[in-house]
């Protein structure tokens, strides 16, 4: 039997509706926030993402599903969205008029990662981007509304670590302190931190191998080398966290592994996961529209991991498929073709139906209803039809009633609405 790619997953019926749960909260929260949706491809040129990623990340050196195109291009599947969306902001010249926009979207990325719980090679990310805000209060309000997302959801075990990566102008000051502490250490880094030490120090700070997490235990701090107009920045988006109380730790070893971050940087960290305890990272990019051919545009973006974030509710939570109102218990091939219209008419009104196609006993179609969980049942059988007068069962209160053959999906439809009207997408508990 051919088996999924190893990393790869299904996504079950079971587990869907908590995805769907999920999609529908972030959605509605970030309309409010004013952000609109926008749908990228999922395959873009490779350079886009070797160019706005790094070459020196992981993503890149390693981690990229890349291929030759028949026409001769080199294409990559997508290991995040936001090269794509800064994309397609410069491509439709969407900074015209207004440089303001707000964007979101959620679909599936794909890194070549090591799997482990937590970590797949096709993931799914909710993305949410800012374009031209240069001021602190758009850092603020970002991570203020990926705070309420987890409060929507219920998610209380998240917690936001903050750092500032500085800018073009204080950065080298801090890169040159942090590479004359590094040159101390080198013997005890990774061979890849060794060789990517020199070109770009910050990505040791954000290694994962422990014994570089030793070495730069007593690193300096970006925060103690921030010029002036970035001090100011970062004070005023830690005092309006502190003001929306927005809880957050200052963490100055947070840097984040892509290269075209500047100033505010946060991460949401759990401690229900394990060793995967990221559930969302972002910050600013204010060099990136620029880079990629576009005007200079400050921007600002965070991706939240969709597979764990459902991993964190799937532990808290399960959704239940929402129960057909009404199995329609059909005996017989007359009784089927009858039962069959109506439940057509039914659907058509919107009414969740199911009925028999098999040539079941009514014994065992009771208890297929049963196990479904449907509202009523109603039961067609030869004599019924002849009689035109059939049997509905609440299934609840076990009470029986007739009902005449005549206008029988008129009077269910009234009877049944209020089942219709009762929740859309299941029901979370
Ligand atoms: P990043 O784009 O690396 O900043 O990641 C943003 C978020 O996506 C992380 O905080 C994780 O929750 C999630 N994520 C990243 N890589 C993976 C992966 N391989 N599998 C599952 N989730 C991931």
């Amino acid at each position: 039997m051919i088996q999924l790619i190893r990393g790869f997953k299904d996504i079950l019926p079971g587990e869907a509706g908590l995805w769907q749960h999920v999609e529908g909260t972030a959605a509605r929260l970030f309309a409010t926030f004013g952000y609109g949706e926008i749908r990228v491809p999922i395959m873009e040129k490779t350079e886009l993402f070797a160019r706005s990623i790094g070459e020196e990340t992981d993503i890149v050196e390693k981690e990229m599903y890349t291929f030759a195109d028949r026409g001769g291009d080199t294409l990559t599947l997508r290991p995040e969205a936001t090269a794509s969306i800064v994309r397609a902001y410069i491509q439709h010249k969407m900074y015209a008029g207004d440089p303001v926009h707000k964007l979101y979207t959620i679909g599936p990325m794909f890194r070549r990662e090591r799997p482990q719980k937590g970590r797949y090679r096709q993931f799914y990310q909710i993305d949410a981007e800012v374009f031209g805000i240069a001021g602190p209060y758009i850092d603020a309000q970002m991570i203020h509304m990926l705070h309420l997302l987890f409060q929507h959801l219920a998610v209380t075990d998240v917690h936001t670590h903050l750092n500032s990566l500085g800018c073009p102008a204080c950065r080298p000051r801090f890169r040159e302190a942090l590479l004359a502490m590094l040159d101390g250490v080198t013997d005890q880094l990774c061979p890849d931190c060794r060789r990517r030490k020199d070109r770009n120090p910050l990505r040791v700070l954000d290694c994962k191998v422990p014994a570089c997490r030793e070495a730069v235990a007593d690193a300096p701090a970006i925060v103690d080398y921030l010029c002036a107009d970035c001090q100011a920045h970062f004070a005023t988006v830690t005092r309006a966290l502190d003001q929306l109380q927005v809880p957050y730790t200052l963490d100055k070893r947070l840097v984040r592994g892509l290269d075209y971050y500047t100033r505010t940087t946060f991460e949401l960290q759990t401690g229900v996961l394990g060793a995967q305890s990221a559930v969302a990272g972002g910050g600013r990019y204010d060099g990136l529209v620029e880079a990629l051919g576009g005007p200079a545009t400050p921007a600002i973006g965070f991706a939240v991991g969709f597979d764990r974030l459902v991993e964190i509710l799937s532990r808290q939570h399960t959704m239940a498929a929402r129960p057909p109102a009404l199995y329609i218990a059909a005996l017989g091939d007359a009784a089927k073709e009858q039962a069959f219209r109506w439940a057509a008419e039914l659907l058509e009104a919107g009414i969740q139906v199911e009925m028999e196609h098999g040539d079941k006993s009514l014994k065992a179609q009771m208890k297929r209803a049963d196990r479904l969980g449907a509202g009523h049942v109603l039961i067609v059988g030869e004599a019924e039809l002849a009689a035109g007068v059939l049997v509905l069962r609440d299934m609840q209160t076990k009470a029986q009633r007739e009902l005449p053959v005549a206008g029988v999906t008129a009077a269910l439809g009234a009877l049944l609405q209020s089942a219709r009207n009762s929740g859309d997408d299941g029901n979370i508990s």
